[in-house]
Formats: structure tokens, C-alpha cells, sequence
């Protein structure tokens, strides 16, 4: 496929600090040469596999130079990165890719010239990567991204029909056609009041029965971003994820719903994807699950958050929703090509009606919950998550208890109260539906 770059014979940087060196007089250079002290140390090598992309990350203490391009026949990528010398961390990446890692076969390590160290991808089937720096963020210094996404991406609907989630007498084709704006479908019991959804129940009850609630299951996190990391060393992605998967199959266990997760793995998929795949399977709900996190170990309880239109509810929502934003730069996202995602998913659409049914799901989960936990407000709150801003959709962030307050960390790595709190998750959707019954999906079946 397309090569896209060259190889780089560019001087490295030890071309200056050389010269630097010369000036000190020869003998000093005799005696320094032989030493590496002029690559730069690789810190760590890291692999996240999943089936919507498999990530490579090489962490550095400086900024790396990369060049990348596709090889035909069989496929491979092949990776020059600048700067390093083959080194013991950099040879623990071969260890590192699983046999079952959808897209990568092997990885082959090599000098390749002098500070030029080769990585030859041998793919499992045709990609398209997406090469990238990050800046130091939070723990992490300079990143080195190298991600392989397949050349056909997943459909969403046809991966749950795949794996039984998604029945088969309802396929893609029986559904409306999926297009990223959807300005003539109402959001779901938007514009009634609860007293006209109550009139409108009884002359429509099959419609009801017979239609299929979609829930969108987003455990926050994940990969590159750990989330929150509680005094034992338990992290946030690890227990929302379980605590999701404890939810999709008492969803599942529901004779009119079905689940989509935005992620089954343990892999970080950025803000805005979560909310366009919520949109891909026309989700009716979209829950996001998280574990809090304070300075002060003595916060503690349970929360439940919507989105705000005119600022956050409490300044405390407000560091929440700051706190949970910054995912997207801890878990890594490729600038260049996600504003053009963004761009799609926040249509310029009122999101008034969705903020009202998020607010009665976010109450009447929070009721469920207040039955397992204590709440850390009585109400739900608000502030702007970027991961609850699909226009249609209602949803809610839930912050399942504070992870850094030791006695709920134990609850939360606990088996029985990580499946009470997906129970009251569970009961507080239904009473939401009860009350307000999904209307029609749309005018055009
Ligand atoms: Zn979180």
C-alpha cells in the first residue's frame, strides 16, 4: 500500500553534543566516546491489543525521531526510531506481542544503522497505522505511539451479531441507515413530559414490548490511562471494567434489552469514539462507569453526573468533569485525526432534552445506589464530561466510589458489592423506562 516516508538520513544529536565535547579537548573525547551518554534512555515498552487496534507504546525520556512505511507481501510496517540504541527494553517488545494479537504476527528488533534501532512489524492482515509523539503528562514522559488500526474498521453492529449480543432478526438492515447526524429523529422521550408519556403508554403497548432498548456500557479508562489509583494499588480502569461486564450480563438477562460496551479489553479508546460508538448502534442510553478519586482520603460515597449547558453545578463537579476529561491526553490520542472525529460526533444540535432525560436516569440511578452506598451528594450532579455529550442520547457518569479512600477501595475490588452496584445501575435503568417508556425510534420504519 502507500509508503508514506522516507528513510531519514538526518545527523542524530550526538553530531552536536560531539562538538561540544571536541572543544573540551581530545583526550576527554577518547574517554567519553565509548559510552552510550549520548542516546537516550527508552524507559519502557508497552503493548495493548484489542480488536479495534493494537497499541504500541515506546516511553522515552526525550523526544524521539520516527520514520514509518508499509511493506507489501507479505504485510508489514516497518518503524526507524532515532536517537536509541538496541537495549534490553526495547528487545522485551518481542516478548510482548500475545500470539492472539489481532493484527501483529511478530515483531523483528535491529540496529539498523548507528542510533537508528528498526522495528518490523509482520502483520496479520492489511492496517493502517497512525504514528504519533505525546508530550510528558501526569506520570508519563515523552510517548512514542505507533498504532495499528485495520484497513476496514469493525462494524459495531455486525461485532455484537457476532458475538450473540445483537439478535439476528434485528439486524443492521432492518434498522434505519445509520448516518452521523440524525436531526430528524426526536431524542428518545425528549420532548414528552412524563404526564404525556403517561397518556401516550396505553394506545401504543406493543410498540413498547417488541422494541429493543439498546444500552451504551462505557467502563472510563483503560491502556495507556489507568484512571485513578487507589493506596493498594488497585486502578480505576481494571475495577470499572468488571463492574461493566457484571452489568452487561444483568442487561443482557432483560427480555427487551440488549448491551454495546465501548470497550471489552483493556485498552484506552478516546472520549469523543466512546460517545460516536454509543451513536453507531443508535444507543437509548449511555452510562458511563467510574471509580472517584481526592486528595483527602476521607472523601467517600457514590455520584451520579449529567451533563451541564451553563457550567458545572458545583466547583467540585467542575475538577470532576476537568479530572475525567483529561483522559484523552494521559490515554493518548492522535491530534491530527481526532478533531476531525470530534467534529462529527458534537453536532451543533440542543442538547436540552438530553440533559432532562439524563438528569431523571442519573436520579433514578442514584436512588438504586443510595441503597448500597453512602452518596457523596443527594443529587445528581452536572458539569461538562466530554463523554457524555452525544446530542441524543441520554446519559450519565457514575462514580462508583472513591478509590482513594481505602475503606471503598476494598469495597470496590469486593465481588459482592461490585456486583450490588451493577444490580442497583440495573434497576435504577428499568425504573427510568417504567416511567418513561422509550417512544418510537424513529418515523422512517
Ligand atoms: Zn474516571
Amino acid at each position: 500500500m502507500s509508503s508514506s516516508s522516507e528513510i531519514s538520513s538526518k545527523p542524530l544529536k550526538s553530531r552536536t553534543r560531539r562538538t561540544i565535547l571536541k572543544a573540551g579537548g581530545t583526550l576527554l573525547l577518547s574517554v567519553i566516546t565509548p559510552m552510550p551518554a549520548m542516546a537516550s534512555q527508552l524507559l519502557a515498552v508497552r503493548v495493548w491489543p484489542s480488536e479495534d487496534y493494537t497499541r504500541v507504546t515506546l516511553e522515552n525520556d526525550s523526544n524521539l525521531k520516527i520514520t514509518n512505511f508499509l511493506v507489501k507481501n507479505p504485510d508489514r510496517l516497518v518503524v526507524d526510531v532515532e536517537g536509541i540504541d538496541l537495549n534490553s527494553t526495547l528487545k522485551d517488545l518481542v516478548a510482548k506481542i500475545q500470539p492472539n494479537d489481532p493484527y501483529i504476527k511478530q515483531v523483528r528488533v535491529a540496529q539498523n544503522r548507528p542510533g537508528v534501532v528498526r522495528l518490523v512489524f509482520d502483520l496479520k492482515d492489511e492496517i493502517k497505522p497512525q504514528v504519533f509523539t505525546l508530550e510528558p503528562v501526569g506520570e508519563y514522559k515523552y510517548r512514542f505511539v505507533i498504532d495499528l488500526y485495520p484497513a476496514t474498521p469493525p462494524d459495531p453492529i455486525a461485532s455484537l451479531i457476532q458475538k450473540g449480543n445483537w439478535p439476528k432478526d434485528q439486524q443492521a438492515d432492518s434498522r434505519p441507515p445509520m448516518a452521523d447526524a440524525k436531526p430528524d429523529t426526536p431524542p428518545p422521550a425528549a420532548q414528552a413530559d412524563d404526564a404525556q408519556i403517561a397518556k401516550m403508554a396505553p394506545n401504543d403497548p406493543k410498540l413498547q414490548l417488541t422494541r429493543m432498548i439498546t444500552i451504551a456500557l462505557d467502563p472510563g479508562h483503560g491502556g495507556e490511562d489507568p484512571g485513578a489509583i487507589g493506596a493498594r494499588g488497585n486502578r480505576e480502569k481494571d475495577i470499572v471494567l468488571s463492574i461493566a461486564k457484571r452489568l452487561k450480563k444483568k442487561i443482557e438477562e432483560q427480555p427487551n434489552m440488549r448491551v454495546m460496551l465501548t470497550r471489552d479489553d483493556d485498552f484506552f479508546v478516546p472520549l469523543g469514539m466512546r460517545v460516536k460508538k454509543a451513536r453507531k448502534v443508535q444507543a437509548d442510553l449511555f452510562v458511563s462507569i467510574h471509580a472517584d478519586a481526592f486528595v483527602q482520603a476521607t472523601a467517600r460515597g457514590s455520584s451520579v453526573f449529567a451533563l451541564s449547558e451553563k457550567g458545572a453545578s458545583s466547583a467540585a463537579a467542575r475538577w470532576m468533569a476537568n479530572r475525567e476529561n483529561s483522559a484523552d491526553q494521559i490515554g493518548g490520542v492522535n491530534i491530527q485525526t481526532h478533531d476531525r472525529q470530534l467534529a462529527s460526533v458534537l453536532l451543533d444540535l440542543s442538547t436540552t432534552a438530553q440533559i432532562n432525560d439524563s438528569l431523571r436516569l442519573g436520579k433514578s440511578v442514584l436512588d438504586e445506589i443510595g441503597g448500597i452506598n453512602k452518596l457523596h451528594r443527594g443529587a445528581v450532579e452536572q458539569a461538562g464530561f466530554a463523554v457524555l455529550k452525544a446530542p441524543d442520547i441520554p446519559s450519565i457518569l457514575i462514580e462508583t466510589a472513591f478509590i482513594s479512600n481505602p475503606e471503598e477501595e476494598a469495597k470496590l475490588t469486593d465481588n459482592a458489592y461490585q456486583d450490588e452496584m451493577a444490580s442497583a445501575i440495573m434497576s435504577g435503568i428499568k425504573k427510568y423506562f417504567a416511567k418513561n417508556p422509550p417512544l418510537a425510534k424513529n418515523k422512517m420504519t
